[in-house]
């Protein structure tokens, strides 16, 4: 999708999301796609089994494995990140440790941005460390700080831009360029964006993922991940780590995603208008400090962002101005359209304080991050959501 024209991807993705994969000779004709909820296939002839034995992803065997379900899903969102192939994952966290733990062994070292999701934290410093691979945390906004921590054993470089609190951005196409003239390999959540917005195969990165949690599945009824590259590096995942945990996803899961892919753009082209309008009462607000979201004209890396992705919605941080807990615990819980949780993509609107991550008798009213709280917009009106924002404010 390099160099075509905004009209011509948009036909593209049309055509990715309603026809690509389909085989509708296969199935009576049938507009929506069946779930093949079986766990095995059968074969003719004992030769048929033996091959299949020798290279599981060339074909159906046990759904533990290929299902055709999900391969449908497979080939769109392949085709969708502009990528040679796809595997679907059980969960966002299940493609993380797949994108990473296939290609390290021990003496290794991993240079990741500062902040990642987690779950990816949690890999590199609960997991990874047991087998003596080591992770360098830096402030990736600046790319020779990525460059610089790197060293002759640096086997990735793990990205997530824009990260899904603070929203820092790294420079995809620098730091891949780097990368390849050291032999690193590249990976990159890109869970915010999703491929409608951001595509980092195009801008040289190896693998990508995201949690289909969020805005691929969108209707906040199935947890699901999705790790997108070349083909011979998915092979390898899916011949050990993929088949070994069992993680990837089931053939209802994945027929949920395929649903909620089909109205994925028209989702978020409604989440873009209204968080505008939602971005633009909370900045005229008296309470409010700040804004944090990536094209902002206050965020001090909107060039970067407009130059690799070509949109921005739903998700972004404000901090508040108020000295007391009490008072940011009350404003969220007497929103009634906002509902307080982790996670974000679907048709509700959401939000998240920071100190709900720590102890509030360490708050500090000095520290902008502990004034900080995650919205997310859903579905719902701008006038809707604006109203329930107001009175809450109130209270702040
Ligand atoms: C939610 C999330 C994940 C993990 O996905 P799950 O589907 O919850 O396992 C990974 N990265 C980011 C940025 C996320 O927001």
């Amino acid at each position: 999708m390099g160099n075509k024209s905004n009209q011509e991807i948009d036909s593209e993705i049309s055509f990715i999301l309603n026809e690509l994969g389909e085989d509708r000779e296969q199935y009576f004709q049938a507009i929506a796609p069946p779930i093949v909820q079986t766990s095995n296939f059968a074969f003719k002839t004992v030769d048929a089994i033996r091959q299949s034995f020798k290279d599981e992803y060339s074909g159906y065997l046990y759904s533990r494995g290929l299902n055709p379900t999900v391969d449908i899903l497979r080939k769109k969102l392949a085709a969708l990140d502009g990528a040679e192939d796809c595997l679907v994952f059980n969960s966002g966290a299940a493609a993380i440790f797949s994108s990473i733990v296939p290609f390290v062994q021990s003496g290794d070292h991993i240079v990741s941005v500062r902040s990642p999701y987690t779950w990816a934290q949690k890999c590199f410093d609960l997991f990874l460390v047991r087998y003596q691979v080591t992770t360098t945390y830096v402030d990736a906004r600046d790319t020779q700080n990525v460059l610089d921590a790197c060293n002759d054993k640096t086997k990735i470089i793990y990205l997530e831009s824009p990260n899904s609190w603070d929203f820092a951005i790294q420079d995809m196409k620098s730091i891949a360029e780097f990368a390849k003239e050291r032999g690193i390999l590249t990976v990159c959540d890109n869970s915010y964006c999703t491929p409608i917005y951001q595509r980092p195969i195009l801008l040289g990165i190896d693998l990508v993922l995201q949690s289909a949690t969020k805005y691929i599945g969108g209707h906040s009824d199935v947890v699901a991940g999705v790790l997108t590259g070349k083909k011979s590096l998915l092979k390898k995942i899916f011949d050990l780590e993929y088949l070994l945990a069992g993680s990837g996803i089931q053939p209802f899961n994945a027929w949920l995603l395929l649903r909620g892919l089909r109205t994925l753009p028209a989702r978020l082209d409604r989440i873009s208008n209204t968080t505008i309008e939602v971005l633009n009462f909370l900045k005229s607000h008296p309470k409010i400090e700040q804004v944090i979201f990536p094209f902002d004209d206050t965020f001090p890396q909107t060039d970067l962002a407009k130059s690799q992705m070509t949109g921005a919605c739903g998700l972004f941080s404000i901090v508040v101005k108020t000295d007391s807990v009490v008072r940011i615990e009350r404003f969220c819980e007497n929103l009634t359209c906002f509902l307080i949780a982790v996670s974000w993509g679907g048709y509700e609107s959401l939000i998240l304080p920071k100190i709900a991550g720590m102890d509030p008798s360490l708050f500090n009213k000095d520290d902008p991050q502990h004034r900080m709280i995650r919205i997310y917009v859903g579905l719902e009106s701008a006038e809707y959501l604006i109203k329930d924002l107001e009175i809450g404010l109130d209270l702040l």
